[in-house]
């Protein structure tokens, strides 16, 4: 199969929303009155971010998903999306499952695919999204004012513990596989909080989505706002298991500083509070008070410190994913 016939067969379908999709050289969309156009690009490396062996379903419907949860964090309406593909080999079954997990999210997000490249080489996805946002109304990092109150939507750790436990079965013995069969969607399928992004306009003060884990994403808030948090644990949002009151270390490190939850993290002022828990009861989706923004030098030393209700300060041996 050419490269143009498997792009025309996996990758091609009639578009909306667009005056000119995939086969020309460049696309033509129509950018509406009084939006600013949001652009985002997030890679997905096989070995990297998934098994070379995962189901290519998950992986499409993964590598689109974290797109959209970008959009989500900046208050956008996801709108349009390039993807560019390398390729080991061409795989009929892999490339059909591929797209029809990236159409599936694709399309429960309103989302179109309007162009890309395809090459040969070790799997790699990159796609860029793009959306809109009523002009000046998008959700920033650079927001969060003291005082302001920070929440999270959904529950943490989910993704962390299935992946933990795909990689070191006999270390985390405790989580049993019917525990694991609740965890994976998680892991494999997120759904970016696109709802809650889009009615946070004109709430929240700041946003950011959970993709290395609540403290490491937190603290792009916090450099970026020039402020500081407290947190209280009992407040946080911890997936539930069965062994968790053994294992409270584990718990904390996976939903403080897990990866690949796709939750939304965001501040709001005070005076908000009821309004934001109207909406999590409008969307069904849990969203939690978990502490509160400070001044820059209000901490010694950090710039986010997470207390347990007695007062005793959680330290952690990692915060975060990081690539280097
Ligand atoms: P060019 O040589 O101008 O870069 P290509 O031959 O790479 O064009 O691609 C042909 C058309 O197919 C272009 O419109 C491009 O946007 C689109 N395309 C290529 N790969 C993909 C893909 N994986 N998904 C969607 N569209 C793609
Ligand atoms: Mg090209």
């Amino acid at each position: 199969m050419s490269e143009f016939e498997l792009i025309a067969k996996y990758f091609i379908r009639p578009g909306k929303n667009v005056d000119l999709g995939v086969g020309d050289d460049g696309a033509l969309v129509r950018v509406s009155n009084d939006v600013q156009l949001v652009i985002s690009t997030d890679m997905s490396v096989a070995g990297t971010h998934f098994f070379a062996e995962t189901s290519p379903y998950f992986v499409g419907w993964k590598s689109m998903a974290v797109n959209v949860s970008d959009m989500a964090a900046m208050g956008a309406q996801p709108k349009w999306a390039t993807l560019a593909i390398a390729l080991p080999e061409v795989d009929d079954a892999w490339l059909a499952e591929f797209s029809r997990g990236f159409f599936a999210c694709a399309d429960t997000f309103g989302v179109e695919l309007i162009g890309g490249d395809t090459t040969r080489g070790p799997l790699n996805i990159s796609i860029t999204i793009m959306g809109e946002v009523p002009t000046d109304q998008a959700l920033c990092r650079h927001g969060a004012q003291p005082q302001d109150e920070i929440w999270v939507s959904g529950r943490l750790g989910a993704a962390a513990f299935a992946l933990a436990k795909l990689q070191h079965p006999k270390q985390f013995y405790y989580v049993d596989e019917s525990e694991l069969k609740e965890l994976l969607p998680a892991l494999h399928q997120p759904i970016p909080r696109l709802n809650l992004g889009l009615a946070l306009r004109g709430i929240a003060s700041s946003a950011i989505d959970i993709s290395d884990g609540l403290l490491a994403d937190l603290s792009h808030i916090l450099q970026r706002s020039n402020v500081s948090a407290r947190l209280i644990w009992e407040n946080i949002p911890s997936v539930r298991l069965a062994g968790d009151h053994m294992y409270l270390n584990d718990l904390q490190q996976k939903a403080l500083a897990g990866g690949d939850d796709y939750e939304l993290c965001f501040t709001a002022p005070a005076h908000q509070h009821q309004t934001i828990l109207n909406l999590s009861s409008i969307l069904q989706l849990p969203i939690s008070c978990i502490g509160h923004i400070l001044q820059k030098d209000e901490l010694s030393q950090s710039q986010c410190k997470v207390f347990m209700r007695d007062g005793t300060e959680i330290k952690l041996s990692h915060t975060g994913f990081n690539h280097f």
